[in-house]
């Protein structure tokens, strides 16, 4: 079985994904997984090709057969969300395909429609086999497109004896977080030395403590704030969590995402010492 790595954070724009990307770039014979799949970037760093693409369907809607339906309402006076209006039209946005109208129709006049809410993509990249995703605008439901995308990765994954599966997971602790956590085998909580970040951070911890999963920090921009640096540093000996990294602001990081190159294929980048140790390190608490 091949090990999964999810990399994580309390809030977008940590670095979280810079750092997918260069574990991408350093581990051997992987699948690559980008799970945040409302703002999917790791694609910018990867350049994915011959990608096959597949519709996602995250939800339905409820649709009246108007030849049916014998107006009597039921359907119109028992919707939460007012979404059928006096000529028993079904407004698309208002619905919430919740289902409800359909079970008490009793011509049988409304089906629920699968609509589609995104689309996922296998793609090649130098790096090996990429699976990432695009949610509609406005679509809910990424949780479930989170686990499918998981899913297809680990499936690859087993058919090509891959060894690690990176995951670039979704920020915060909600529903794509949680999905994106579930059953992996060390979680990376990446964090700057903000206030805010560190107390996000510390709810991304708490999650995955939660599901008793291995821990590992690193913090991004570390000298940008020296206190609260060791703030976090004190924090994770006090709840027996490694920082496996610390990583020193540095402009050529914004520099390597414009030219859409991982920080390990990114020339001037001065510490890919510091990022291949912290893969060192979580390969070695892995095993
Ligand atoms: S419940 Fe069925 S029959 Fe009654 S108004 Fe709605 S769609 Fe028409
Ligand atoms: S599926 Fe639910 S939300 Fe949509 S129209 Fe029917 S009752 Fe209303």
């Amino acid at each position: 079985m091949a090990k999964q790595i999810v990399i994580v954070s309390g809030k977008g724009g940590t670095g979280k994904t810079v750092i997918s990307g260069a574990f991408s770039t350093i581990a051997k014979n992987k699948v690559i997984v980008d799970a945040d799949v409302d703002a999917a970037d790791l694609f910018l760093l990867l350049n994915p090709t011959n990608s096959k693409v597949t519709k996602f369907s995250g939800g339905k809607k409820a649709v009246i057969d108007l030849g049916k339906c014998v107006k009597c309402e039921k359907c119109k006076n028992n919707c939460h969300f007012d979404a059928i209006d006096e000529d028993f039209i079904i407004d698309e946005i208002q619905c919430e395909g919740c289902g409800l109208c359909a079970g008490i129709c009793l011509s049988g006049a409304i089906s629920m429609i699968p609509v589609d809410s995104g689309e996922w993509y296998i793609s090649e990249t130098v790096y090996g086999i990429f699976v990432h995703a695009k949610l509609g605008i406005a679509e809910e439901n990424s949780g479930k497109l989170v686990s499918l995308v998981k899913q297809k990765a680990i499936e690859i994954a087993k058919a090509n004896k891959s060894d690690w599966i990176i995951i670039d997971g979704p920020p915060g602790i909600g529903c794509p977080a949680i999905a994106a956590l579930g059953h992996t085998d060390c979680v990376v909580v990446v964090t700057e030395p903000t206030l805010s970040g560190f107390h996000d951070a510390k709810r991304v911890i708490e999650l995955a403590n939660h599901f008793k999963l291995l821990v590992k920090v690193i913090i991004n921009k570390c000298d940008l704030n020296q206190l609260i640096t060791e703030e976090i540093e004190r924090y994770c000996i006090d709840n027996q969590i490694e920082v496996v990294g610390k990583i020193k602001y540095d402009e050529t990081v914004i520099q390597s995402i414009v030219n859409g190159q991982t920080l390990m294929d990114y020339q001037v980048f001065g510490q890919k010492d510091v990022l291949l140790n912290a893969w060192n390190k979580i390969v070695a608490a892995i095993n």
